[in-house]
């Protein structure tokens, strides 16, 4: 009797423990196959920068690295499938490299593409200049991601530029910084302190892809040193509070950022140095600092009265189409959402235009929720259909042989991007498209 009570009193709790780690690995495989699952099913499939490989043959299912990924807290990058880990949100990796830090076996790869799909990567040297003289390039463009990373790159390449650019130049600026995130904007201080002649062109707004985040999105940062004004010490920050600090620095130092203006070619200029070719000017410059990052730029319809004020690229907040007539141009995803997300405000009347005859690029979710909208009365779609002209209050859509005027008081275009690789090749910069290599 002494006995069994001994051995009860040993095994309940190694039966206790041993239940709740099962449980725990129980857990743990369905929220990786359920992650895996749902991003199958969405097509959200491919990594869009560096991420990791994971030899299965090597993984003994630590799990560190699962723990160790910064974004683990708000989405599913890593998982675990039959105690090995898998990359189950590829598209929500954005290359920390925290995972293959931490493994204990020497696991996990950083490679860029898949075997399904490459992704195109500059060549660039270590003084940031491409095969193209006096074309440099910093931050995620270059293939590495991170803020951290942008900034410093952003500052070095300055560094190299200023070495190239000791005699002065009258009837030329000395650099045209293309792109104004994280990169662009450290690369601009530094011009700023070198005491260069600069212009810096951004298309949107300061910020890059940060501006882009989801609202209240926690960045993981590691501290980094911006010219004139020194340590940028954040280790977690809301993307709000990150953007205005680049806010407040572009105040207090005063540097100037010519916003809501697409750089479109970069030609040799007949007697040296380069031709920047905007949305706007013509600008004349000795060097070149690209820091677009690799999201590319929105592709536009090339219809009259486009250049309107009233013509967006991006939904920053569907409230402000409250009481609007707004078209929707477009069959992806950011399409659908823009126009559904508008429906819904109140007192909208929204038409979305798309010129193929199904929207078979969607996800289904995104499909059924403009279905059922439209079957409410709540969205107009026109399928086949292109937009013709633009004006004061109306558009012009052709519709199969018809040619319809709606009533308009917005134009959102999500007709896709054209890809950072495209623009580099006119300038004559080599790219390596990578291939699930490092
Ligand atoms: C969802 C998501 C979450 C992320 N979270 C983090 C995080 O928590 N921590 C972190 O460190 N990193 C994070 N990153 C990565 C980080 O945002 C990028 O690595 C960083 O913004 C790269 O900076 P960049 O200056 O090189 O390029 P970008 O920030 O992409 O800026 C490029 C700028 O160039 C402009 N541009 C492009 N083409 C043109 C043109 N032809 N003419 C004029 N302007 C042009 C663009 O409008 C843009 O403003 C995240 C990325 C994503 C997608
Ligand atoms: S850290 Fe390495 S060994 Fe551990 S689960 Fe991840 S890949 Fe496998």
């Amino acid at each position: 009797m002494g006995s069994t009570i001994q051995i009860l009193l040993y095994a309940i709790p190694v039966m206790l423990i041993f239940a709740w780690y099962l449980r725990r690995h129980m857990r743990r495989e369905s929220t990786g196959l359920a992650a895996l699952k749902s991003a199958t099913e969405e097509g959200l499939i491919e990594p869009p920068t560096l991420h990791p490989e994971i030899d299965h043959k090597l993984c003994i299912g630590c799990t560190n690295c699962v723990a160790a990924c910064p974004e683990q807290g708000s989405h599913q990058v890593l998982g675990m499938i039959r105690k090995k880990a898998h990359l189950v949100g590829p598209t929500n990796c954005i290359g920390h490299g925290a995972c293959k830090a931490v493994c204990p076996v020497n696991a996990i790869t950083l490679v860029f593409g898949t075997s399904r799909r490459g992704i195109d990567i500059p060549l660039v040297n270590p003084d940031f200049q491409t095969n193209v003289p006096g074309v440099f390039i910093a931050g995620e463009l270059g293939g590495m991601g991170l803020i951290k990373n942008a900034v410093e790159q952003g500052r070095q390449a300055m560094v190299s530029i200023g070495k190239l650019l000791q005699t002065p130049h009258k009837n030329a600026l000395d650099i045209v910084i293309i792109g104004a995130g994280p990169a662009g904007l450290c690369a601009t201080l530094a011009a700023t302190e070198a005491k260069l002649k600069y212009a810096t062109v951004e298309q949107e707004e300061l910020g890059g892809t940060v501006a882009h985040f989801p609202r209240r999105k926690l960045v993981m940062t590691q501290p980094a040193v911006l010219p004139i004004v020194g340590k940028m010490n954040f280790k977690e920050v809301q993307k709000e509070e990150l953007i205005d600090y680049w806010r407040n620095v572009e105040q207090k130092t005063g540097i100037v950022i010519n916003y809501s203006e697409n750089v479109e070619t970069v030609e040799p200029a007949p007697n040296g140095g380069f031709v920047v070719k905007t949305s706007k000017r013509n600008y004349n410059t000795r060097t070149v600092l690209l820091s677009i990052g690799r999201r590319g730029s929105p592709r536009k319809l090339g219809v009259p009265g486009e250049e309107m004020s009233k013509v967006v690229y991006r939904v920053i907040d569907p409230a402000q189409h409250q009481n609007q007539n707004v078209l929707v141009v477009g069959g992806g995803d950011s399409a659908l959402e823009a126009a559904t997300t508008i429906a819904e405000e109140p007192g909208t009347t929204v038409t979305l235009s798309y010129r193929s005859d199904a929207f078979s690029r969607a996800k289904p979710k995104n499909r059924q929720r403009v279905e059922e909208m439209s079957a409410a009365g709540r969205l107009r779609v026109l399928f086949s259909s292109n937009v013709k002209s633009i004006r004061e209050g109306v558009v012009e859509i052709a519709h199969g042989d018809a040619l319809e005027e709606i009533a308009n008081d917005a134009v959102v275009v999500s007709a896709g991007g054209i890809l950072p690789s495209a623009f580099l090749k006119t300038i004559g910069i080599h790219v390596e498209t990578k291939w699930g290599t490092e």
